[in-house]
């Protein structure tokens, strides 16, 4: 396993990491879930990720369990979740004061750990005033219930903003960022954090990597009935599917039998290529994978040894594919 800074911190995280979003709580059991973080942490995986909205809790109590059976040191671990989504009462999501503290105190008990390393504003909230939610992540951190804070799908000048007021009130600003980055999904990562990473050290820990296993290559062929997409209680999932159904669903099915091509090249899985073009971008921290089956998460860690053959050559052929490269 590789370890990278997370942005300008001291702290390491693998670079690879797993996250429990659909699965864990949801889609599979307790046991499965405790065998893909075995699986993870016995290849040097030791950053998870939850958050309190997953599965309505249950991801974090079935995350927390696993940590706690295979007696994992907790300095061994790297443990975040996000806060936005916490209940249906008017002060259960958002990013007020009182649900940060509130929030953070419940996830906590969920997941029965004292701290979580990371805590993540799961998205902006344009109706809290930025200096509460500065002051309150920087309550929960003095606290010692969290260790960094950082925000999830937030815009450059979000970030920008909530900096500046760090700044001023001579707080702790958002060391990292949670955003969607793939294959099919780059600009806000290759594009709109550009300044971010000189100005501020931003770190990243990336989500859906494989776009929700699209670039696994698994739905070429229909839709295995053993995959989230065959979901049917899941809104996200339909809307996932639909979406395969439409001509913007269609090319991209034909890149990824193209990309299919280029990881026979290089003697690894179309997920592999697609995890190591990820790790192959410095300004990723970690990439965030997940897995409802055990033998994923081996596969997936295997594309540490495609990154290196990843040459120039290699990556012009990945980009004549998909056509897609933010303009800087
Ligand atoms: P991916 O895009 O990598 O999708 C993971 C899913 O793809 C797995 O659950 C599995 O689903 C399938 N899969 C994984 N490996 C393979 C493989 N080798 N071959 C075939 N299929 C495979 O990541 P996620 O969408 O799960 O996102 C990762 C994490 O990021 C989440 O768990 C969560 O922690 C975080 N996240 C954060 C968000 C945010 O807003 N901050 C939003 C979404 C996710 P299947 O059961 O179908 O096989």
């Amino acid at each position: 396993m590789e370890y990278r800074y997370l942005g300008n911190s001291g702290l390491m995280v693998s670079c690879l990491s797993l996250g429990g979003w659909v699965t864990y709580g949801g889609q599979v059991g307790p046991e499965i879930a405790q065998e893909c973080m075995k699986v993870a942490f016995d290849l040097g995986i030791n950053f998870f990720d939850t958050a309190e909205v997953y599965s309505g809790g249950q991801c974090e109590k079935d995350m927390g369990a696993a940590i706690r059976k295979f007696g994992w040191k907790r300095s061994d671990l790297v443990i975040s979740t996000k806060l936005f989504w916490g209940g249906k009462g008017p002060n259960d999501r958002g990013l007020s004061r009182k649900h940060i503290i509130e929030g953070t105190n419940a996830s906590l008990e969920r997941l029965q750990l004292d701290y979580v390393d990371l805590l993540y504003a799961h998205r902006p909230d344009p109706d809290t005033p930025m200096e509460e939610i500065v002051r309150a992540f920087n309550h929960v951190i003095d606290q010692g219930k969290a260790f960094y804070w950082g925000t999830s799908e937030w815009s450059a000048q979000q970030i920008t903003e909530a900096h500046t007021v760090a700044q001023r009130l001579n707080l702790i600003a958002p060391l990292m960022e949670q955003p969607q980055y793939n294959m099919f999904h780059r600009d806000r990562v290759e594009k709109e954090y550009m300044p971010l990473y000189k100005s501020f050290g931003l770190g990243t820990t990336i989500w859906s990597p494989l776009a929700s296993g699209l670039l696994s290559g698994k739905y070429n062929d229909g839709i295995p009935s053993d995959s989230r997409l065959a979901l049917k209680d899941n809104a996200v999932m339909k809307r996932y599917r639909d979406a395969l159904e439409t001509a913007d669903g269609r090319v991209k099915l034909e890149k990824v039998a193209k990309l299919h091509l280029i990881a026979e090249k290089l003697e690894c899985t179309s997920s592999q290529l697609a995890l190591a073009w990820c790790l192959k971008n410095t300004n990723v921290s970690s990439v965030i994978t997940g897995a409802s089956k055990p033998s994923q998460v081996e596969e997936n860690v295997k594309s540490l040894r495609v990154v290196p053959l990843l040459t120039e050559e290699i990556m012009r052929n990945i980009e004549e594919v998909l056509l897609n490269k933010p303009e800087q």
